[in-house]
């Protein structure tokens, strides 16, 4: 069976018969893979601890018929220790992870960007350095934006026309002018708008300063624009508190 290494952030796993797991990961090289852990539900196993949702790790698998299996795996960074004891952090993260599942969607088609964006969102998570929900609705607007669904928040998103606008319609990709809009559009503050372009960007002092029903504004703009580009809503979603 050939081999091949890859460095790996476990999404999610699933019981396979009597000790075995299915391991959802997204890895640096070869995309989203879904490969067999076999014996990691035994308290013997060497790695079973090593592939848990959140963990980022160095992998050596070997290819199957259907699905590849996990001959090896080595910690490179233990996020899970940051994010699983903090209620915010861990919901938060939850989302990020699942949203990475379905943004990814064909397997094994290079998603390096994703990849380097769930790493770096995962490692300020972790950090407690910046609050929760702000790093959740950056990542999920930058993880929209590489999946070719950027938002637009100043240019009109049906005819171009520049802004500032003030009509947002999640359906119709962002900001909408007095022709184009629809009924039904939500119209933001001026400020919930600067602050989406700043979660964007990563403008962390804008961020920073902005004021929270602003923020709220800006976290429920977010979740409609994921849920319109995701079809079926996140489950986890609903559990982050706003
Ligand atoms: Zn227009």
């Amino acid at each position: 069976m050939p081999l091949y290494r890859d460095e790996a952030i476990v999404l999610r796993t699933h019981k396979l018969g009597e000790a075995d797991r299915i391991i959802t990961l997204l890895t640096r090289q070869h995309g989203r893979v879904r490969a067999v852990a076999r014996g990691v539900r035994r308290t013997t196993s060497r790695f079973g601890s090593r592939l848990e949702p959140f963990m980022h790790v160095d992998l050596q698998l070997s290819e199957g018929r259907s699905l590849d299996h996990i001959t090896q795996a080595e910690t490179l960074t233990p996020f899970h220790a940051g994010i699983g004891g903090d209620y915010d952090r861990y919901t938060a993260g939850t989302v990020m992870l699942e949203t990475a599942d379905r943004l990814v969607a064909e397997e094994r088609e290079p998603s390096l960007q994703q990849f380097l964006l769930l790493v770096g969102g995962l490692r300020v998570l972790s950090s407690g350095e910046r609050r929760a929900s702000q790093v959740l609705d950056s990542y999920l607007l930058r993880s929209l934006a590489v999946a070719g669904y950027a938002p637009s928040f100043d240019g009109c998103a049906r005819c171009g026309l520049m802004g500032p606008h003030r009509w947002f319609n999640p359906s119709l990709g962002g900001m909408l002018c007095a022709t184009c809009r629809v009924p039904g559009s939500a119209s933001p503050a001026p400020e919930t708008l600067a602050l989406l372009g700043a979660l964007l960007a990563g403008d962390w002092p804008v961020v920073e300063a902005a004021e929270p029903r602003h923020l709220r504004e800006a976290s429920g703009l977010v979740s409609a624009y994921l849920a319109w580009h995701l079809e079926r809503g996140l489950r986890s979603l609903e559990y982050v508190e706003r």
